[in-house]
């Protein structure tokens, strides 16, 4: 096989650094490699958009508004496949990573650690026979550009599929972009439509399109989708005949069969985020330990079958009306808001403190707040009826649970550890599924005596 000859030339805007250099939002704390993988570790959770592109194999990925905490952290990697990781600042506000190597490498990535850890891995393809290596990229200047026609949808059960049609043969790129999760191809060689608007009506998959030209000055025609769920598998068909390309968006399998089961709905509201902070001691913010813990609860009602939404799912604010609004739509079995107390007077109070409304709600406090005593060690601070905004309003039985005084240092240590914050989802779990008359196994029977 022929060895390539790659250049790699990145150009740094320096004159705009400055100007721009306070809108960065995430920084880089640290950088490995281990166990054929890349890790970064950032301070605010991660946005990122991941391109691949071919001649040679590379994958790229665009950590967004972010900068390095600390210069020196700027590193090259070399893989135990030989595959070379760069790692650039790119002025104003993004981080470049390269990977680039050989074509039966596959590069995978996922975000971990709440969102604050970025994972590529790196592993050879094992099945791939090596073949004649076709040399196309003088193929691909010489001819001239194609022109896009159109775009169908088309709605099937748990299935949207677009089919894209241009005047020739298309090769194209697909990127991913996390927060908001969107899917972009880009059809290289090929002309943007000249009016790029488009009919479409929201699929439960895709809530928009946008058709345009991917760069100026480039031939290359990019389609962005808009996706309604993060856990959608993109797969591309492009054997089709007369020059088309099929994009398919299915619901990961893994994922649909544990939300299915049992049509019980349970909204968590992790409390505070965004600019609110909610209480704040130690290090640590109310609004990231509500989030931590919230998404533990999920996962966890989730293992047993309960489809669950959270109110927000990153760190934006939210009013109180529009996280009301978001349940009362939803119309679910179970709300439980999640936050953590706070007391400025003394460091010494500590405790759970359940609240309830409604009398239909005295039930589940009475249960959450008992379940959390059983599994946690902290003592009991009541529980206790008052009209707080989200459980006054929701509709369904509702609770606001105080996990702990984050003021106090005992109950700090407890909220902010990753073994008792999955103590806390396990208590509210069990709670949730006694107030609900459920045991774990038998989400399911319930399901088939619903039917
Ligand atoms: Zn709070």
């Amino acid at each position: 096989m022929r060895k390539k000859i790659v250049l790699l030339i990145v150009l740094f805007f320096y004159c705009n650094n400055f100007l721009f250099a306070q809108t960065v939002e995430n920084q880089i704390t640290s950088t490995n490699w281990e166990n054929n993988s890349l890790i970064i570790n950032t301070v605010n959770k991660i946005s990122y958009i991941e391109s691949k592109l071919k001649n040679p194999d590379r994958l790229i990925i665009d950590i967004l508004n972010c900068s390095f905490q600390d210069k020196k952290l700027l590193a090259n990697y070399k893989s135990e496949t030989s595959e070379d990781v760069s790692i650039t600042e790119q002025p104003p506000d993004k981080v470049r990573i390269i990977f680039i190597g050989e074509a039966s490498i596959n590069r995978k990535s996922y975000l971990s650690n709440n969102d604050r850890t970025l994972i590529t891995r790196i592993a050879r393809i094992e099945t791939e026979v090596p073949g004649e290596m076709k040399n196309d990229e003088t193929e691909k200047e010489t001819h001239p550009p194609g022109k896009f026609k159109d775009l169908i949808i088309e709605n099937e059960e748990g299935e949207t599929k677009v089919i894209v049609s241009a005047s020739k043969s298309m090769k194209y790129n697909t990127y991913i972009l996390k927060n908001p999760d969107r899917f972009a191809i880009d059809l290289l060689n090929i002309l943007p439509p000249d009016i790029p608007a488009l009919k479409f009506k929201p699929t439960p998959f895709i809530a928009g399109i946008r058709i345009g030209r991917a760069a100026s000055g480039v031939e290359t025609t990019r389609i962005v989708f808009d996706l309604l769920r993060s856990d959608l598998d993109c797969k591309i068909d492009s054997n089709l005949l007369g020059n088309k390309l099929e994009i398919k968006f299915k619901i990961n399998r893994e994922k649909q069969e544990v939300v299915k089961k049992s049509g019980i709905k349970v909204v968590i509201d992790p409390g505070h985020g965004g600019y609110d902070t909610g209480a704040s001691y130690g290090g640590f913010e109310e609004k990231d330990i509500n989030l931590v813990i919230s998404e533990k609860l999920k996962k966890s009602l989730e293992d047993v079958g309960i489809t669950v939404f959270l109110t927000r799912d990153e760190d934006s604010f939210l009013s109180l009306a529009e996280r009301v609004e978001i349940t009362n739509s939803i119309k679910p079995d179970v709300f439980i808001s999640i936050h953590g107390n706070a007391l400025v007077s003394s460091r010494v109070i500590r405790g759970v403190e359940t609240y309830y409304w409604t009398s239909q709600s005295h039930k589940l406090a009475y249960f959450i707040h008992k379940s959390i005593l059983n599994y946690v060690k902290i003592p009991d601070h009541y529980i206790r009826q008052a009209q707080f905004y989200v459980i006054r309003h929701a509709s369904c039985p509702a609770v606001l649970a105080e996990l702990g005084f984050l003021s106090n240092h005992e109950d700090r240590k407890l909220l902010t550890n990753s073994t008792t914050q999955d103590e806390y989802a396990k208590a509210l779990t069990k709670a949730i599924l006694k107030f609900l008359d459920i045991e774990q196994d038998r989400v399911q029977k319930k399901e088939n005596a619903k039917q």
